[in-house]
C-alpha cells in the first residue's frame, strides 16, 4: 500500500522554525493555562504535538494563534482553547483506556488526546480529510490511533465500551448509538446544539440509572451532520 511507504516528518519539520517553532508552541501554552486550563498532562500534550503539521503549508505560519482554521471541504480545525478544554474535560474520567472521537477532521484533536491514552478510535465522514489525517498519524509516527470513514451517529460498535467519547462537530442530540457505547462511569464530551450561534459544550455521563447532562460555556462548532459524504 502506498501509505506504507510516506516519508516521517523530519525532526526539524517537527521543530518548526520562527511561527511554527517551540517556543511559538509554548507560548500557546502559556496563553492556555492563563485561559484556565490546568491539567498539566494536557498542557504537556499541546506542547509536543505539532499543530502547525495538521493543516496547509499556507495557514502554519497562524497554527498557534488561538483561532479555529479552515482544513478544507468547509471544515475547520477547533482553536487550541476548545481542544484543551475538551482534552481536560475527557480526562476527568479518570480512568481511560480506550476513547472515540467522532470528527477527524484534521487529526489534531485525537493526536492530542493519543499522546495521554492508550488506544484512540477516531471517525470522520469525509474521506478526503481522513486520508489526510492518516497521513499525519502515520508520518508522526502516532500507533496507537484507529481510523474509519464512516458516519459517526453509528459510533464504533466492535470496540465498545469506550471510557469517553469525544464529539467535535455539534449535534441537536446525542447518537442514541454513542450512548449506549459508553461504559457505566464514562462520559461524552461535545457541543449540543445544531445552529452555530446557540450552541453549548456539554458532558453527558452514563450512570446506572441513565445520563445526565451538564451545559458548560457556549461554544461554536460546524454541524454534525448525517451519513457519509
Ligand atoms: N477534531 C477535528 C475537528 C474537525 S471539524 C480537528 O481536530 O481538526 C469537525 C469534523 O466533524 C469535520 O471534519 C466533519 O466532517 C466531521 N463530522 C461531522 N459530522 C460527522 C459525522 N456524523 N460523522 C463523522 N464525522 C462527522
Amino acid at each position: 500500500m502506498a501509505v506504507l511507504t510516506l516519508k516521517p516528518f523530519s525532526p526539524a519539520e517537527i521543530a518548526g522554525i520562527g511561527m511554527t517553532s517551540q517556543r511559538t508552541r509554548d507560548r500557546m501554552v502559556g496563553r492556555l493555562s492563563g485561559q484556565g486550563v490546568q491539567n498539566r498532562d494536557v498542557l504537556s500534550a499541546m506542547s509536543s504535538v505539532p499543530r502547525h503539521l495538521f493543516m496547509d503549508e499556507a495557514m502554519a505560519s497562524r497554527a498557534y494563534e488561538d483561532v479555529a482554521l479552515p482544513i478544507g471541504c468547509g471544515q475547520t480545525i477547533s482553536q487550541p482553547y476548545i481542544v484543551a478544554r475538551m482534552t481536560e474535560l475527557v480526562l476527568e474520567v479518570g480512568e481511560l483506556r480506550r476513547v472515540l472521537e467522532i470528527g477527524t477532521g484534521s487529526g489534531y484533536q485525537a493526536a492530542v488526546i493519543s499522546r495521554l491514552v492508550p488506544e484512540v478510535y477516531t471517525c470522520e465522514r469525509i474521506e478526503t480529510l481522513l486520508d489526510r489525517a492518516e497521513r499525519r498519524f502515520l508520518r508522526l509516527g502516532y500507533k496507537n490511533i484507529r481510523t474509519r470513514y464512516a458516519d459517526g451517529a453509528l459510533g464504533w460498535p466492535e470496540k465498545r465500551p469506550f471510557d469517553a467519547i469525544i464529539i467535535t462537530a455539534s449535534p441537536e442530540e446525542v447518537p442514541p448509538e454513542l450512548i449506549a457505547q459508553l461504559r457505566i462511569g464514562g462520559r461524552i464530551v461535545t457541543p449540543l446544539g445544531g445552529q452555530e450561534a446557540d450552541q453549548k459544550l456539554a458532558v453527558l455521563t452514563r450512570n446506572e440509572d441513565g445520563v445526565t447532562t451538564n451545559l458548560l460555556e457556549s461554544v461554536r462548532f460546524v454541524p454534525f451532520l448525517g451519513g457519509k459524504s
